[in-house]
């Protein structure tokens, strides 16, 4: 089974959320689950170059806004499969990975030039396996080209969704220059009158996947389904949920090269060390007896963040440390900054993207809030339960699907979860995880049950490796 996997951001070349994460990690478990599989990627300005083993192609040539363009392409192992970066500057040395208005254009360049490689690799992959809007113009290539015949004839697509709401909108007067000829190869794309690369993908993809089974179903209701859950109920017969791995060689408290000490489910003290860092790390007076409850997200409502400014205080009041790390929207980060200066003794905010404290906060934590509006997977709960901090987390999606709520009588479960969307739901979960957090007994049973679970990626890349198989049975 061979299967070029593509991606906009993976791990260690280029990340802003679970994407990256994924990206970095599947096709690596692929490999070791036997698939002949390689990752394709942009070579960002932001890309170590230290990490890039040799250049493959200089002059790879790519049909292009009616002409042709040529690019060179490069091949790096850290990810532990082979990955191709195709190295186009003036769309990819830009700084960041998304946010420019001609982003279509970029990622349409990115689904062309991977074809094209492909070609020039000369070997079909058996599946192109292509990941949220940036890669939805891809299947649409192959499949608007397996009318016309050609190399890619027998390669099989999937399409898989990290979250549907981000669909990839742009002008559909764009479509024709991009190369899409008018009549069904235009129609697929059209949602709500504006062209959405998602969409198309989505409906010219021999199959659709998303990372949890949980999300499977909510995508194909109103609420979660972003105005494409007519398409996801139509298409659910080819739709499956999986749910992500964690890549342990990354996260593992016993190992991660970030923290200033090591522990494990048998042993950890090296956690308090952890915590007592973070304290200092963020100014906080070091008190160990203390909980501290932390957040790491880029800062969108979906995350839940109108819930926690509504209990951010209470839980101060209730004894806790607060910790946040990272940025987004202006209404959150000028809340964090109020809330640090009202209470500079309990709160420590880092406004940004720092993978090091990311480690250090999973680490140091001893619960990690995650109340989103809708969760695809999650990839945040995982680590915390593998890093013994408890997880306090909305049931929806993936986050549903991962966390197993505490029954204090059995001594199961791994979390706190609560369902109603509404801040009295979570500060009830924070105050009961921060009740249990006294209880020594009962709080180290969590930790452990937690730290003790599988989430590893081999069995989520065989059950990948079971769908690739299932798209020659169609
Ligand atoms: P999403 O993909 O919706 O952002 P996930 O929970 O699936 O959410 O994955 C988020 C990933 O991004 C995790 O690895 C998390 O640690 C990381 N992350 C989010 N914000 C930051 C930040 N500010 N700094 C470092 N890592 C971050």
């Amino acid at each position: 089974m061979r299967v070029a996997f593509l991606s906009s951001e993976a791990v260690p070349f280029a990340k802003t959320g679970g994407l990256g994460d994924v990206a970095g990690a599947l096709p690596k478990a692929l490999v070791g689950a036997g698939v002949d599989a390689c990752l394709i990627h942009p070579l960002y300005d932001t890309t170590d170059r230290g990490l890039i083993e040799e250049k493959v192609f200089d002059n790879l040539e790519v049909d292009w806004l009616g002409g042709r363009r040529t690019v060179s392409v490069y091949l790096s192992y850290a990810a532990g499969a082979p990955a191709f970066l195709i190295d186009a500057p003036e769309y990819f040395a830009r700084g960041k990975v998304y946010g420019f208005g001609d982003d279509h254009y970029r990622f349409a360049f990115f689904s062309r030039a991977a074809l094209a490689l492909l070609g020039r690799l000369g070997q079909a992959p058996d599946v192109l396996h292509g990941n949220d809007w940036p890669c939805g113009f891809a299947a649409t290539w192959l499949w608007a080209g397996r009318q016309w015949g050609g190399f890619l004839g027998q390669t099989r697509t999937l399409m898989s969704i990290h979250n549907l709401a981000y669909q990839g909108l742009f002008d559909p007067g764009d479509l024709y220059r991009l190369g899409f000829r008018g009549g069904e190869e235009s129609n697929v794309f059209m949602s709500n009158g504006a062209a959405s690369s998602l969409k198309a993908g989505l409906m010219t993809s021999d199959a659709i996947s998303t990372v949890s089974p949980r999300y499977s179903f909510e995508i194909q209701g109103h609420e979660q389904g972003y105005g494409l859950d007519w398409l996801m109920r139509q298409r659910r017969d080819r739709l499956v949920g999986i749910t992500n791995g964690v890549d342990y060689d990354v996260w593992n408290p016993e190992t991660d090269p970030h923290l200033p000490a090591h522990y494990s489910a048998e042993d950890l003290s090296g956690k308090l060390e952890c915590k007592l860092e973070l304290l200092r790390r963020f100014g906080l007076p070091e008190e160990p007896d203390r909980p501290v409850v932390a957040s790491i997200s880029r800062l969108v409502a979906q995350k839940g963040f109108d819930l926690i400014k509504h209990v951010a205080w209470e839980m101060l009041t209730a004894g806790a440390f607060f910790v946040s790390l990272g940025s987004g929207e202006h209404e959150y980060e000028s809340f964090f900054q109020w809330l640090k200066d009202s209470a500079p003794n309990r709160v420590g905010i880092y406004r940004g993207f720092d993978e090091p404290l990311a480690h250090q906060i999973e680490a140091g934590a001893d619960i990690f809030l995650m109340p989103s509006l809708y969760e695809p997977c999650g990839l945040n709960q995982m680590y915390s339960m593998r890093y013994g901090t408890v997880p306090v987390v909305r049931a929806t999606g993936g986050l549903d699907d991962t966390v197993e709520e505490f029954d204090p009588e059995e001594g199961t479960g791994t979390g706190f979860k609560f369902g109603p969307y509404n801040a009295h739901a979570l500060l009830d979960k924070v105050r009961e995880a921060l009740y249990w957090y006294t209880r020594k007994d009962a709080w180290g049973r969590i930790q452990s049950n937690g730290m003790r679970v599988d989430n590893s990626w081999g069995a989520a890349a065989r059950k990948y490796v079971r769908l690739y198989h299932a798209l020659f049975d169609l």
